[in-house]
């Protein structure tokens, strides 16, 4: 690996306006407290409310911050996947963070001194959240359920808070894929990775921007994305379902033969009915799940749309 010679922070941001300030202040402090020219990289993911503006009137003029204001909403991991795209090729490193503060960027030399050991990836691992109990249990059960079922060894507890390697970088933007569940495909690319255990603070100020639809969304995509097993419980289910079902039969006809009476069975064929039709159901979604995967793929359209950006205080429409 290259030696870290310029290490870009990228931030992306929605609607955060009331973090900005303190915001740019934690990350000013970041630049005095490592000897490797920092570069800032902020994403407006087309918020509504003063983000772009106030990010254009503090970066203009400022020849190390650039920022990149998308045409309207596309979400976290596509914000990410945008500032990734636009990353320069000087750059030896990228610290992915959170623009709320829940991850503490102060954490930036230690993640520069744990790549600077050999490793091309090191993330964040939440040791402790401060969210409610019910989204903590849904956070604690979906990673280690995502982990036993992935074909990808992905750690437990790590979000998109990170320091990648600029090849890491390179092969992340050669992926095309529509729906991105960055955090599976940072640990798809392999290399060498850490993971550094931190508490994840609450957010500082405003709410979190994650709807439970956009939580479902997300854990859907680690899911369906790096995983068989939906698809193939289709099969197992298939296959446990006609082992009852042949001894049912083998029964009824042995009733039949040797007794000459009719089977009762109309609670049994009700029953099988209303499970079977469930069951069918449910794999149709599963299948479709899949199907739909495709169809966003095939369609091949830009993952997002760069509106303006600033490139090292400077404005360039686009
Ligand atoms: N974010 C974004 N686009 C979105 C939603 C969120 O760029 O559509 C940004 C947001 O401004 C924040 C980061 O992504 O800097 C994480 O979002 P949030 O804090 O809402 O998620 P949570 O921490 O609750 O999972
Ligand atoms: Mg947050």
């Amino acid at each position: 690996m290259l030696p870290l010679t310029k290490v870009t922070i990228l931030v992306p941001l929605y609607n955060e306006v009331a973090v900005l300030p303190k915001l740019f202040d934690r990350l000013i402090q970041l630049s005095n407290n490592i000897n490797i020219p920092v570069h800032y990289l902020l994403i407006d993911d087309g918020s509504i409310d003063e983000t772009a503006s106030n990010i254009s009137n503090y970066i203009i003029d400022k020849p190390n911050w650039s920022a990149l204001f998308l045409s309207r909403n596309f979400g976290h991991s596509i914000a990410i996947t945008a500032g990734l795209a636009a990353i320069e090729k000087d750059t030896s490193a990228v610290f992915i963070i959170d623009g709320d503060l829940q991850d503490p960027p102060e954490l930036l030399p230690t993640f520069i001194h744990t790549m600077q050991q050999g490793n091309d990836v090191v993330y964040g691992v939440r040791k402790k959240r401060k969210e409610s109990t019910f989204k903590k249990i849904c956070y604690r059960v979906y990673y280690r359920l995502l982990k036993k079922f992935s074909n990808t060894q992905m750690p437990l507890d790590a979000g998109d808070f990170c320091l990648i390697s600029n090849r890491v970088v390179r092969q992340l933007n050669s992926m095309p894929e529509e729906s991105r569940y960055l955090r599976g495909m940072r640990s798809w690319v392999g290399f060498k990775q850490q993971g550094i255990k931190y508490e994840r603070a609450a957010r500082l100020s405003g709410k979190s921007k994650y709807s439970f639809t956009n939580l479902f969304k997300l854990a859907f995509n680690g899911l369906f994305n790096f995983s068989e097993l939906p698809i193939r419980i289709i099969g197992i289910v298939g296959m446990l379902a006609i082992i009852p079902s042949f001894i049912y039969l083998f029964i009824t006809l042995y009733k039949k033969l040797v007794f000459g009476t009719v089977p009762e069975g109309f609670t049994a064929l009700i029953f099988a009915i209303v499970l079977f039709s469930g069951v069918q159901l449910l794999s149709l979604g599963i299948i479709g799940e899949y199907v739909l995967r495709i169809f966003f793929q095939v369609k091949q359209r830009p993952l997002f749309i760069v509106k303006s950006k600033i490139i090292k205080g400077q404005l360039i429409d686009e």
